[in-house]
């Protein structure tokens, strides 16, 4: 499934990163996504698909086991469904939530945290609950230490030195401290006057949403007077973490979103503790892993749906059933789409209006995942202490930094560890993904932690990467309250949505709550 170049010399590579002389063979390859096999449906489709050679029927079949079909399998079991099953493309669960392991060390894939839900989610509170991670203690929920990020949990390589947190240091620097207090003020005043709810569908609606959601963040910025470059670099970098895209692109309610549905914007001087986080070594497949052991018996992986046919009293299925390499039809009375909608577009055999508008206004961005092993610790450089997220200030265009797949150990000693660095890549780089070899990127990757890391190439002895085409839906203008996708989400018939993409942009609450709400009744 995966293509594995072996032994790319580093000396071959030291010319591109201006490093080591001396040549040192480095390891890794491209993993995690059976990418022929997505492609399988655009080849099948262009010709007559072959006549099914088995037949299976089900009450209920979701289409796609990440977060959001698992979910809706839970919800189906709840509402007493027990013949719910799932067709998944991939060999595993878990969707962009799935990890891997390099050497015996556990690394995330894609997602890597989840902030501690709120009361608006409260099917993620029993969720964390039932998997033992939190208990109520005298009427106040309390989490489990081991599973919260450890301190430090941010730094930011700031003008060649580590300072904590990611926000640009304003000592000195009034102009930008008072940006700061003028943004932390206005998300304050959006926080109270309009609804942001986590997950959005939580929010009630109204006109001032409306209107944030018509424009770029960065037009709202600008016409807030926020220009300062600090504070911009940072709205800029959260956007991109979070959305996939800077914000030119996501729109002014996605831009507040991220700080008020949640925990606010803190400048300098502001008392309060970071927003507490939960993370593991192997990110959020900590959770799909467990969401998927009760589905264990209704779970068909290397299964990649190629058509959806509703008709009158059912809804048929036709399959590439990747291990017995042959087409299966499967008939079932509910249908449920846990996977992107532009996929899902493709998929449906008859028009659905609403689906095909959503589907034409979604914008994905392709991200590009490495997990480098690392043969020892690196060497520190001053300033603040090695954190779990580590960023640095205005870097390459794409990076996001990386996170430490160890910083969770309680090993008293640092040995050999993972690092997991995160790019969200434009559109334009899309094909770039394909078609440039594991070499060229793990060369770029490794430039840009340099950096940070002189000694990084040197420790370096293995880079595997995750390549996403459409990682995640980008929030850009107009989607948030986009009518069409208010009303796939609502559709409770034969047909039902489920997945992220519903939301505009992709967070596990979003995908979570939305998959449990499948299962209910016609609303
Ligand atoms: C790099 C990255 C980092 C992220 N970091 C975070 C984070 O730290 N915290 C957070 O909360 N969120 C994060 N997210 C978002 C989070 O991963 C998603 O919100 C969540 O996993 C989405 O779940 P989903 O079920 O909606 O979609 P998906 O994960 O897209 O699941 C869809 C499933 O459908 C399957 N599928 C597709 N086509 C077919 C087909 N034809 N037949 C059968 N199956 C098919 C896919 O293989 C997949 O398993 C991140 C996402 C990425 C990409």
């Amino acid at each position: 499934m995966n293509l594995n170049r072996r032994g790319l010399l580093l000396g071959t590579a030291a010319g591109l990163l201006g490093c080591r002389p001396e040549a040192a063979a480095l390891e890794g390859g491209w993993v995690g996504a059976a990418h022929g096999r997505g492609h399988r449906l655009r080849e099948l489709k262009s010709g007559a698909l072959p006549a099914p050679q088995a037949q299976h029927r089900a009450q209920v079949l979701i289409l796609g086991a990440g977060v959001s079909g698992l979910a809706a399998a839970r919800g189906f079991a709840r509402a007493g469904v027990s013949d719910a099953q799932l067709l998944e493309l991939e060999d595993q669960a878990g969707g962009n939530s799935r990890g891997h392991q390099i050497g015996g060390l556990r690394c995330p894939l894609g997602a890597h945290y989840l902030p501690l839900p709120g009361e608006q989610a409260p099917e993620v509170v029993e969720l964390l609950e039932e998997l033992g991670l939190s208990r109520l203690e005298s009427g106040r929920r309390v989490y489990d230490e081991r599973h919260l990020c450890h301190s430090p949990q941010e730094r930011l390589f700031y003008q060649g030195a580590w300072v904590e947190g990611l926000l640009p240091p304003a000592e000195g620097d009034a102009a930008t401290l008072a940006q700061y207090r003028r943004f932390a003020r206005l998300v304050e005043q959006v926080r109270t006057e309009l609804s942001f709810a986590m997950p959005s569908l939580r929010a009630r609606d109204s006109a001032g949403r409306a209107r944030l959601d018509a424009m770029p963040f960065a037009q709202w910025l600008q016409a807030q007077g926020l220009v300062d470059a600090k504070l911009r670099w940072y709205l800029d970098y959260c956007c991109r973490d979070d959305y996939g895209a800077g914000t030119e692109t996501v729109s002014a309610w996605a831009g507040l979103h991220y700080f008020a549905s949640r925990h606010g914007f803190h400048p300098p001087g502001d008392e309060s503790e970071p927003e507490p986080v939960l993370t593991w070594p192997e990110g959020n497949a900590w959770l799909t892993e467990r969401l998927a052991v009760p589905q264990r018996e209704r779970l068909h992986s290397g299964m990649t749906v190629l058509q959806v046919d509703e008709q009158r009293h059912q809804v048929e299925v036709l399959v590439w059933n990747e291990k017995a390499q042959r087409v299966e039809q499967w008939t079932a009375q509910t249908v449920v789409f846990a996977l992107p909608l532009f996929i899902a577009a493709r998929l449906l055999r008859s028009p659905l209006p609403a689906l095909h508008s959503a589907a034409a206004k979604m914008r994905y961005a392709p991200w590009l995942v490495a997990n480098l092993r690392l043969r020892e610790p690196l060497l520190q450089r001053i300033g603040a202490a090695p954190a779990w997220d580590n960023v640095a200030y205005a870097g390459g265009a794409t990076a996001l930094g990386y996170v430490d797949a160890s910083h969770q150990g309680l090993q008293p000693q640092a040995g050999p560890t993972v690092l997991t660095a995160y790019h969200a890549l434009p559109a334009a780089q899309r094909g770039d993904l394909l078609s440039q070899p594991w070499s060229a990127w793990a060369g770029r990757v490794m430039a840009d932690l340099r950096g940070m890391h002189p000694d990084l190439p040197a420790k370096t002895e293995r880079v595997d990467l995750m390549r996403y085409g459409h990682a995640m839906s980008i929030p850009v203008p107009g989607l948030h309250t986009d009518a069409a996708l208010q009303a796939l989400s609502a559709l409770r018939g034969r047909l039902r949505f489920a997945h992220a993409d519903l939301a505009g942009y992709s967070v596990f609450e979003e995908a979570f709550c939305r998959g449990m709400a499948v299962a209910e009744k016609r609303s």
